[in-house]
């Protein structure tokens, strides 16, 4: 049965409006960057193609904030943190970033309480347990001793900040995609204009002029990963955040950097997992419960030296005489240095006889630990409140009985091949300057959006930092006048596929290009393949997209994601190409590796383009200086804004 389509027709539809500040994306980046912009007096808006009250990765919640190292109990500085989360991902990470991350996360946390988000043990739930401190009621995770990272009620935290947006004045523009940047040529710069953007309900254009713009739009998905019957369950990230401000970026002459970092699949459904944190394990959100075999026999947890830990308490320990060390998000497999406690590893469980399958047995924990594994973090972990927690708790789950039986073999929710690829664990994207500026001028990025970004609290405080810079350069400036025939163009190119008749889903065509990345641009990568691969996403450009068709501005809005991911697989490529031997720290692999080079090639190798041509520069490991000091000369207003309150 055809269905009226439920909203206003406004195909052919354009306005124009201005604003100082323009903020692409209303996730967490996006939230704090427009309340900063907004606390700084100029006038914001913010384009969201969801609904921001609940949109982003952490729309519908987080369990834990890393790296508040500005928190009073923490003892890791910002700089002794910042520097190990280098050194763990062998410099090839974002030090800006992450030193703005732990410098001020904290700040953006106390603002998520002002704003009404919950963030400490108000009710005394858990008094007496050792990750609570009883002065603050701040929770901890992983490591109670130094207390780095905190638990937090992340589901109440959007619907607190677009409460704060609104009183702020900040005007939001929901259901709106943005889909091109518009930039220009002033005084030999490449220069901010400015945004389109289409209404996904009923189709109208918005042309956007502003005087600085940040991009807080995610990272790329459905690149390698796409399952036309389960689409929504492709990818760990929510479905419509797939690089559109990647590839709007990238048409614009952006540069980025570790575009050709890929990780096998990791946390999916994609047709084959388990919803990611539903099956008993003891990483990150699980993190440390007590795993048992199929004989209930309990899976002796050691320290990095081996030795096995007898309490419970041990595991969120640092072991003698190391300081502290790293867990959670991204951090897979730390060096020796940061190693923490860890169940031994399956081969070694193997060897001596413990017999699948695992189970996690929350029923052997502390009563404290239990609770707060299940109920708090799962419960408050994005997609766990209903699908988990609620739905297991209906079906009968009681934490306090029953165990929860791990997938396959070892405690992931999902195994993957090598081709099935995802941009996951601090990968590729935007390479920027202190001030969080691309080398767009007035164009500023942050969260997800960043090379090397991994969670929640970098996405907040690099918004807002972003958010501070992009109001200062905002003042003062001109609105620049867009290409009009540029902007026509590339409004009939967003509206064809609904005057295509007869034509194919845009199913078809991410399929095609997801098949493609994983044959021509999979696990083990050589010239030759990769050659192929930009061929064939070339030829699905030029023939199947054209012939792609939409009945309505929904679909519509599908169709550009898969113009944005044809625009990411070629970037990615075109990366691959530019990289010439393997990379063990990038997840590189080459059959051709050229290893004479491979020396010379230690550092960030950039791509961007100019006129269409692929172009890159060699940028050194380091090259953001001494991060307090390079932050301290820059923010010394903001420094006294906070030590006066
Ligand atoms: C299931 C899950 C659990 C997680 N748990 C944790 C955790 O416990 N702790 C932690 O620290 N981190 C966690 N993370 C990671 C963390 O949530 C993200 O790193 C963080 O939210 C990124 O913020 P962001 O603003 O950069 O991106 P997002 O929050 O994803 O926001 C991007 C926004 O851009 C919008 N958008 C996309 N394209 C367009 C477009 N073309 N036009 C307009 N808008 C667009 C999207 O709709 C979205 O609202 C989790 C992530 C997931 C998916």
């Amino acid at each position: 049965m055809e269905m009226e389509w439920p909203y206003d027709n406004e195909l052919n539809v354009t306005e124009v409006v201005d604003t100082d500040v323009l903020v692409l994306g209303g996730g967490l980046a996006g939230c704090h960057a427009a309340i900063a912009a907004r606390r700084a007096g100029k006038n914001v808006i913010l384009v969201e193609k969801g609904a921001t009250v609940r949109s982003g990765s952490a729309g519908t919640g987080f369990d834990h904030w890393e790296m508040a190292c500005t928190n009073p109990c923490c003892k890791v500085t910002p700089e002794e943190m910042t520097y190990a989360l280098v050194d763990e991902q062998d410099h090839y990470s974002n030090a800006i970033a992450h030193y703005i991350e732990t410098r001020e996360g904290y700040d953006r946390l106390l603002d998520m309480e002002a704003f009404g988000g919950k963030i400490r043990d108000t009710e005394g739930e858990f008094i007496g347990a050792p990750f609570r401190d009883p002065k603050t009621g701040l929770m901890f995770a992983y490591d109670y001793t130094n207390c780095y990272t905190l638990r937090v009620w992340g589901s109440t935290f959007k619907p607190s900040l677009v409460k704060e947006l609104k009183k702020l004045g900040v005007k939001i523009y929901d259901h709106t995609e943005a889909t091109t940047l518009l930039t220009k040529i002033v005084n030999g710069k490449n220069t901010n204009v400015g945004a389109i953007g289409m209404n996904v309900h009923t189709g109208k254009i918005t042309i956007f002029r502003s005087h600085s713009t940040i991009l807080t739009m995610s990272r790329p998905a459905r690149v390698w990963l796409f399952n036309a019957d389960t689409p929504g369950l492709c990818e760990f990230r929510p479905f419509q955040s797939i690089g559109s401000g990647h590839a709007m970026g990238y048409r614009a002459g952006m540069e980025f950097t570790m575009m050709e970092k890929s990780v096998k699949g990791e946390f999916s459904a994609a047709g084959r997992s388990y919803p990611p944190y539903g099956a008993g394990n003891n990483h990150n959100t699980w993190y440390a419960a007590t795993m048992v075999d199929a004989r209930g026999v309990e899976i002796p947890y050691v320290d990095r030296d081996g030795n096995e830990l007898k309490t419970v308490l041990e595991r969120y320990t640092p072991v003698k005489g190391q300081k502290f060390f790293l867990k959670g998000g991204v951090i897979d497999e730390p060096k020796y240095e940061y190693r923490g406690p860890e169940t031994l590893n399956y081969g070694e469980l193997v060897k001596r006889g413990y017999q699948l399958p695992f189970f996690a047995d929350l029923s052997k924990m502390p009563d404290y630990e239990r609770r707060v594994i299940w109920g708090m973090m799962v419960g408050e972990e994005g997609k766990t409140k209903i699908p988990i927690l609620k739905n297991y708790t209906d079906r009968g789950f009681d934490p306090t009985k029953h165990i929860l039986q791990s997938y396959g073999t070892g405690w992931q929710s999902a195994t993957f091949l090598d081709q099935e690829r995802q941009l996951f664990g601090a990968p590729g994207g935007i390479i920027t300057n202190w001030e969080l500026m691309t080398n767009i001028d007035g164009v500023f990025a942050a969260g997800d959006q960043l090379y090397a970004s991994d969670c929640a609290g970098f996405a907040c405080a690099t918004g807002y930092y972003a958010g501070r810079w992009a109001a200062k350069f905002a003042s003062d400036k001109p609105y620049y006048d867009y290409d009009k025939e540029y902007v026509n163009k590339e409004i009939e190119a967003l509206y064809k596929p609904l005057f295509t008749e007869d034509g194919i889903d845009w199913r078809e065509v991410n399929m095609a290009v997801a098949k493609c990345m994983q044959i021509y641009c999979g696990g083990t990568k050589c010239d030759e393949n990769l050659k192929q691969g930009l061929l064939l996403l070339e030829d699905i450009e030029a023939n199947d997209f054209t012939r792609i068709s939409a009945r309505n501005p929904h679909e519509l809005m599908r169709c550009h994601e898969v113009r944005d991911i044809i625009t990411v697989s070629k970037m990615i490529i075109n990366a691959c190409l530019l990289r010439h031997a393997s990379s063990e720290p990038l997840y590189f692999v080459r059959t051709d590796s050229n290893n004479e080079i491979k020396e010379k090639e230690k550092g960030f190798i950039t791509i961007y383009q100019e006129n269409g041509i692929v172009k890159s520069r060699m940028v050194p490991h380091d090259y953001w200086g001494d991060c307090k000091v390079e932050y301290e000369k820059r923010n010394k207003d903001y420094m006294e804004e906070r030590k006066n309150g």
